[in-house]
């Protein structure tokens, strides 16, 4: 039996009101004091930003954009960038906790931070994305730096996002600084291995996952949420790992087949339509169908809350392996431990990400470059032992992976927190 808290719940729980209890959960649990609570638990600086651009029809229009900065104590802050519509603060401050916590579970040298700029990318030519990006880049620069924050892609962000900010930073401090931004092409600095990162994480966690729980990889049905960076290169390695990926979807629609999709040929079917919708052979299913189809393996791969109280009781998996940042909501998380569901928190799970950009910006930094065995091997390393950490803590104190993993990250910076002590 899993031992589980009750908190209360409202149906307008947005994501930091989801971050802020999942940290009371782990705190609780490891009897933190006051004091040190006080210390680690809110954002440490909060930056918002008007962001003027011309259009390419001459128009001006402005955007927001955020930059926030959880957690300093245990090295630089870090964390992507989001473009997306429906950006807020409280969803910048949920994923830059998170940040802070995930580098603590794969215990790498840095704080939590995140940014996004509310905004449809889809909607913008190339240059009005690049006017944007460099405009945004300059409202956050007194704040960022290699030494004191470093973003990287998120949703909607890319490494050619990536470069301009570099860019951008450089021409300001007159001199190249390849080490501000991670995620950027390999021409300029970028690690090799970084675009694949999150998705073999998350194959990672998921192996160790079902050696742990007697679960057969070859054959596991796997349906994977969301269909970008994150999710194809999941369901790539699934693929390739003898798992049989049943279906997968993007924003357009779901696709199906029994028998396991050919992966391979759905990557060059959505680089070529922009979509997966359409791939020969294949059912359309709808998102709800999708869920809820019998698997052993769901991957949520798109964005928060896409499984709420409202639907985790149609969940029919054996494991959830969070790819996407706070896809499954803490009611959904109480309704899978009393149906035996196994769930890889996201903390972990997509740690993968900001382990090779550590690696990237270690690289940079040292100008001296690996190569992709080395990056892909080191990974690996991390993500088992990462993943045995937190299986340890589940088994040991008998509590949730979620609870698991924030216990042994919340516990982490709460050591960093107490031998720094407090300035002044
Ligand atoms: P991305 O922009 O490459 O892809 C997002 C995908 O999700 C797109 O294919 C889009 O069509 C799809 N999508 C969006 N809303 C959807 C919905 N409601 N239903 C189905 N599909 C939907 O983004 P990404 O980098 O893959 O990020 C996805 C998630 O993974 C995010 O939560 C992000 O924070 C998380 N993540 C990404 C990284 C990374 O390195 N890219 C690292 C850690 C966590």
């Amino acid at each position: 039996m899993l031992a589980t808290e009750t908190t209360t719940v409202t149906a307008e729980k947005n994501a930091y009101e989801v971050a802020l209890e999942n940290f009371d959960l782990a705190a609780n649990a490891l009897e933190l004091e006051d004091n040190v609570r006080a210390m680690i638990k809110y954002p440490e600086r909060e930056l918002k930003v008007s962001i003027p651009v011309r259009m390419d029809s001459g128009k001006i229009i402005r955007f927001e954009g955020y930059r926030v900065q959880h957690s300093t104590q245990r090295g630089p802050a870090k964390g992507g960038i989001r473009y997306h519509p429906n950006v807020t603060i409280d969803e910048v401050k949920a994923l830059a906790t998170w940040m802070t916590w995930k580098c603590a579970v794969v215990n790498i040298p840095y704080g939590g931070g995140k940014g996004g700029v509310t905004c449809d990318p889809k909607a913008l030519s190339l240059g009005e994305l690049e006017r944007l990006t460099r405009r945004y880049a300059s409202a956050i620069l007194p704040i960022i730096g290699p030494e004191k924050d470093i973003p990287a892609p998120d949703v909607y962000t890319t490494p050619q996002i990536m470069a301009w900010i570099m860019d951008t930073y450089s021409m300001m401090k007159g001199y190249p600084v390849t080490g501000v931004v991670t995620g950027k092409p390999i021409s300029l600095g970028g690690s090799l291995g970084r675009n694949e990162a999150t998705g073999r994480g998350v194959f990672y966690t998921t192996r160790s996952s079902c050696q742990n729980l007697g679960i057969p990889l070859q054959g596991a049905r796997t349906v994977v949420q969301g269909f970008g960076n994150a999710g194809s290169i999941a369901a790539n390695l699934m693929h390739e790992g003898g798992a049989k990926v049943i279906a997968v979807n993007d924003t357009k629609g779901c696709i199906f087949h029994p028998k396991g999709l050919d992966i391979p040929a759905v990557v060059a079917f959505k680089n070529r339509t922009g979509t997966v919708v359409g791939f020969p052979a294949a059912e359309r299913i709808t998102p709800e169908e999708l869920l809820s189809l019998d698997c052993e393996v769901l991957i949520p791969a798109a964005l928060e809350n896409a499984i709420t109280e409202d639907n985790a009781h149609t969940i029919h998996a054996r494991i959830v392996s969070e790819a996407a940042n706070g896809p499954v909501t803490p009611e959904a998380d109480r309704i899978f431990d009393q149906n035996g569901i196994f769930l890889i928190p996201d903390i972990l799970c997509n740690a993968g990400g900001v382990t090779v950009s550590y690696f990237e910006w270690v690289q940079d930094e040292n100008h001296l470059f690996w190569d992709e065995n080395d990056v892909n091997a080191k990974l690996e390393k991390i993500m088992t032992r990462s993943f045995n950490d937190v299986f340890k803590i589940h088994v040991d104190h008998k509590v949730n992976m979620r609870l698991a993993a924030n216990m042994l990250g919340v516990g982490r910076v709460a050591e960093a927190c107490r031998v720094r002590g407090l300035y002044p």
